[in-house]
């Protein structure tokens, strides 16, 4: 694309947002990248090669060899806790600060967004952020116990009953948050703009969001380094860097 062209595609996007009296962003593991998160999903990462994830990072996985589950994390979480927030997170932040989005709906699960300031997040994998008793329920944040778990390997237990403490990620073989989906499908129903950055809306049942929203006359914009099966319905698509195009627009946005 001629990068008049493309100036010109970030300006309708800001002008876009600008209108909108209820924008809500999806992002996936492509808002991550820059910040040096790989995909963990993909092949390629590293990050499945000494354990299928169906062997280790499904529910009843966990259940039957949690100390192997919690080994196979260890490398994930800690590259994900020592990542910084990139430009794309800070400037979704502030877009939201300004009032010019109401919410994020995450595929990550590293809690950049909220550590870049945004507070409507909707992680819908869930999130390394807090972690669930398997046996009292008892939901508890990471901070205390991610320091032993990474640096000495010390797996996190229930400080009342003594269990393991199974972080809020969503596994294979489970269910989505029910509260935290119930509230992104109520954001993409009341949304009159969908700004889709950095997934490829591979993963169901997230992928089907962008169209739901598409259904009920909602704008669409994309941002993303690769097509998507959104791209032809989309108002404005943006092939490349999420870190790049999420901050031109939004400085189009704020500079008004
Ligand atoms: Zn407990």
């Amino acid at each position: 694309m001629e990068p008049e062209q493309h100036a010109a595609l970030v300006q309708k996007a800001a002008d876009l947002l600008r209108q909108a009296k209820f924008a809500i962003v999806l992002t996936g593991a492509g808002s991550s990248t820059p910040s040096g998160i790989p995909d963990f999903r993909s092949s390629g990462s590293g990050l499945w090669t000494r354990y299928l994830p169906t062997e280790v990072a499904t529910l009843s996985a966990f259940n039957r060899h949690p100390e192997r589950f919690f080994e196979w994390l260890r490398p994930l979480a800690s590259h994900m806790l020592s990542a910084q927030p990139n430009p794309a997170h800070r400037s979704l932040a502030a877009l939201e600060k300004q009032h010019f989005i109401k919410a994020v709906i995450t595929q990550n699960i590293d809690g950049l967004h909220h550590r870049a300031g945004s507070q409507n997040v909707l992680p819908v994998h869930g999130t390394l952020e807090t972690l669930t008793c398997i046996r009292c329920y008892r939901q508890v944040g990471a901070e205390k116990y991610i320091h032993s778990y990474i640096e000495q390997g010390i797996s996190p237990r229930c400080e009342i009953c003594g269990e393991y403490l199974k972080p809020d990620i969503v596994l294979f073989e489970e269910q989505l948050p029910a509260k935290i989906w119930l509230q992104a499908r109520q954001a993409t129903d009341s949304c009159d703009l969908m700004l889709i950055a950095g997934t490829s809306l591979l993963v169901s049942p997230v992928a089907q969001l962008p169209e739901r929203a598409w259904r009920h006359g909602a704008s669409i914009i994309i941002v993303n380094k690769t097509s998507t099966y959104m791209d032809e319905y989309a108002d404005i698509v943006l092939r490349g860097d999420v870190a790049e195009i999420i901050p031109a627009i939004a400085s189009e946005v704020l500079d008004d």
